[in-house]
């Protein structure tokens, strides 16, 4: 008998690179925001921003437990940290009942998801399972944030991040290199360093912001930007972790999008990090740097 895969998935669905042997269970479609000009994730029309029926969701879940074990659960789409915190520990607590060997579960989360959510209400979530969240905060400066049209500044980042701790859930950072182009590279390094800085994450990753279905969209709203080349992209990076006072973060720029992949732990690793960006920076023959047919955008 042949069965069925138990989830009832709208395509394109996207999961962060850490979750790739995680159960994707979506809770929303598409992302509550979805208007980030760099962003073309969720921009499908059948992708537009829904809650999906929770009855459906706890029969996936159930249906689930009749077909396999799983280990880690990642909740999608774009952020279902939009759902009310009721809603959230209705889906986590099943998830417990029906999928006793689940250890972590994780989602994206927009900063703006957690205005109206509290520390208390957060720690129910963390105790009911929720145990990472993946935040895109992109960049530290309001300037930059406004020009992309990210939703969100330093403040409403810096407070998310802050809440997250709190509540002991943990927080894995996205920031995005080359985001605020030439103009604005340098603010953009500086107020990025800052917001980590004061946030103290568990984990940070730079991607290379790209535009595979073209530049058009952007430029609407950000006509004087120019893209950085990968030298400009190294200079970036290291003024950005040179200021990084980060105690105990994993670090990666490991994603495919990056010509220099980078991986270890700041502070530790700081040092190394900077030599290696050095190196790249003036010699970048002498380094084993992707080539741009290897950096799957
Ligand atoms: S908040 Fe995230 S998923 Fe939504 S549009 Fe912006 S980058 Fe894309």
């Amino acid at each position: 008998m042949t069965q069925t895969w138990p989830i009832d998935y709208i395509e394109p669905v996207f999961r962060p690179p850490s979750e790739a042997h995680s159960l994707i269970l979506p809770l929303t479609n598409g992302c509550s925001w979805n208007k980030c000009t760099f962003c073309e994730m969720y921009t499908a029309p059948q992708k537009k921003f829904s809650v999906r029926d929770e009855k459906q969701v706890l029969s996936e879940i159930q249906r689930v437990s009749e077909q396999m074990i799983v280990q880690r659960v990642f909740l999608a789409d774009g952020d279902a940290l939009a759902l009310s915190t009721r809603r959230l520990l209705t889906v986590l607590q099943a998830i417990r009942e029906n999928l006793p060997t689940v250890q972590r579960v994780s989602s994206y989360c927009l900063p703006s998801n957690l205005k109206n959510k509290s520390v208390s209400e957060l720690q129910e979530l963390a105790d009911a399972g929720l145990k990472m969240v993946y935040v895109g905060a992109e960049s530290g400066d309001d300037e930059v944030l406004e020009k992309v049209n990210k939703g969100e500044t330093f403040a409403s980042t810096l407070s998310a991040l802050t809440k997250l701790g709190e509540a002991g859930i943990a927080r894995s950072v996205m920031i995005l290199n080359g985001l605020g182009g030439r103009s604005l590279s340098a603010q953009h390094a500086d107020q990025s360093a800052a917001l980590m800085n004061a946030t103290q994450p568990e984990y940070l990753s730079t991607l290379v912001v790209s535009f595979p279905l073209g530049d058009a969209r952007f430029k609407q709203r950000f006509p004087e930007f120019e893209p950085l080349d990968q030298h400009a992209l190294f200079v970036e990076l290291q003024r950005l972790i040179s200021q990084l006072e980060l105690k105990d973060t994993v670090f990666r720029s490991d994603h495919a999008s990056n010509y220099l992949p980078l991986k270890g732990t700041l502070g530790t690793d700081k040092q190394r990090f900077l030599a290696q960006l050095q190196q790249a920076i003036e010699h970048p023959e002498t380094m084993a740097l992707r080539q741009e047919w290897q950096r799957g955008l």
